[in-house]
């Protein structure tokens, strides 16, 4: 936590607070001064646009600013490959991301029409087949396949693997249409995103911040640290695949995820390492090597990208919500920005109306007395 800031826990939502229950501002008043708050959200990365979304439903003034020139322009979020997949990500991580993100898939549901439920499927060479027991072992709500049921699922992996972890209540979305029908719900509800608009402080604009700028917030939040992640989207013609498969390998894990019309995402590499430059050759050949051992088809894709970006991370690995003078960030969603947004801007609504509350009760408190 840095010096300034101070971290929001999970709590009851402010409307079940019983405090509120005896606070003294007549209601129609508050009502009014919640409604005339100002908020500005920072950054349109899928923290951002969560976050919007969620102020703007709890009956505040929001509008978003954003540096870049357009939706995804230097935002990690673009780079995502968009699996929502709490009980997968169980098996390597806290069980916080599998409490906080398991809510997200109906939250994605509700936003975007094109979020897919078809699980996933987790599958490994026979050689590692003991990979699949240990991963299996690590978390919950999968179900063992053996290679008909694969091939009933995946018909194109029909014959190459003979036993898997299938997750039947997963989703996966494509984050470069989940990200433009967010800021669209955000344009019908008359909260406007400011592009090319790069927002240095707060001072005399008399609004609320809540920063999510993600990794550019550092300056703010010294402890967040860049983890890089490379990435290829390529088109095949000779494949089709209906859910997320991840194939484990000692060495080479890896994902693909399908993005519709022969497109596939295939990711990602995970990287100590902040630099920002291309992606390198060991990386690329070791995720296409990957793709290849999951079907010889990929070995005929079409290239269509090969992109690189940082996640922004605390030293935990968890999301957080701190409070700092005059401003809320929320960050720190390292590889689950899409699955754990939804939680994280539920928290930072509810820690923005408590603290607006605060402050009016404050200031009808000292009119009273003066
Ligand atoms: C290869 C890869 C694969 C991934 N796959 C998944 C996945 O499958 N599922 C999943 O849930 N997560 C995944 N992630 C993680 C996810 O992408 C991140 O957790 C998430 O994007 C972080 O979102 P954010 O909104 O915090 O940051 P960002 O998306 O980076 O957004 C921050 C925004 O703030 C803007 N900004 C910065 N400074 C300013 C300023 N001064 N003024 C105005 N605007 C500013 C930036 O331009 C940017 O648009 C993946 C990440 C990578 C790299």
């Amino acid at each position: 936590m840095s010096g300034l800031c101070e971290e929001i826990g999970l709590r009851q939502p402010v409307w079940l607070n019983p405090l509120n229950l005896i606070r003294v501002m007549p209601a129609k008043e508050r009502e009014f001064r919640l409604s005339h708050s100002r908020i500005i959200v920072v950054g349109a990365g899928v923290a951002g646009l969560a976050c919007a979304l969620e102020l703007e439903e709890r009956g505040l003034q929001v509008e978003v600013v954003e540096r870049g020139r357009r939706l995804g322009d230097g935002s990690c979020s673009w780079m995502a490959g968009g699996m929502l997949a709490p009980w997968c990500e169980r098996a390597s991580t806290d069980a916080a991301v599998l409490t906080l993100g398991e809510p997200s898939l109906s939250w994605w549901s509700r936003r975007f029409a094109g979020t897919v439920r078809n699980g996933s499927l987790v599958v490994a060479p026979r050689r590692d087949t003991a990979e699949l027991t240990r991963f299996a072992e690590r978390t919950e709500r999968c179900d063992w396949v053996d290679g008909e049921q694969i091939a009933r699922l995946e018909p194109d992996l029909s014959g190459r693997f003979h036993r898997a972890l299938f997750f039947p209540d997963e989703a996966h979305l494509d984050p470069r249409r989940a990200l433009p029908a967010l800021a669209d719900e955000l344009g019908k509800r008359s909260v406007p995103i400011r592009f090319g608009a790069d927002f240095a402080s707060a001072d005399g604009l008399g609004a609320l911040i809540v920063d999510c700028r993600g990794l550019s917030a550092r300056d703010a939040l010294p402890d967040l640290r860049g983890v890089r992640g490379e990435m290829i989207v390529v088109r095949s013609r000779d494949l089709s695949l209906s859910r997320p498969i991840r194939l484990l390998h000692p060495r080479l894990p890896l994902y693909i995820v399908p993005r519709g019309e022969g497109v596939f995402m295939i990711g990602a590499t995970m990287i100590e390492s902040e630099e920002r430059g291309g992606a390198s050759v060991r990386s690329t050949v070791e995720l296409l090597n990957a793709a290849y051992a999951l079907h010889p088809a990929f070995g005929e894709a079409e290239i269509l990208e090969i992109g690189v970006d940082l996640r922004p991370a605390f030293p935990d690995n968890l999301p957080a919500v701190r409070r700092g003078p005059g401003a809320f960030y929320v960050n720190g969603l390292y590889r689950h920005g899409f699955l754990l947004a939804p939680a994280m801007a539920k928290r930072a609504a509810d820690a923005v109306l408590d603290s607006l509350m605060e402050t009016s009760d404050a200031d009808l408190r000292q009119r009273r007395s003066a």
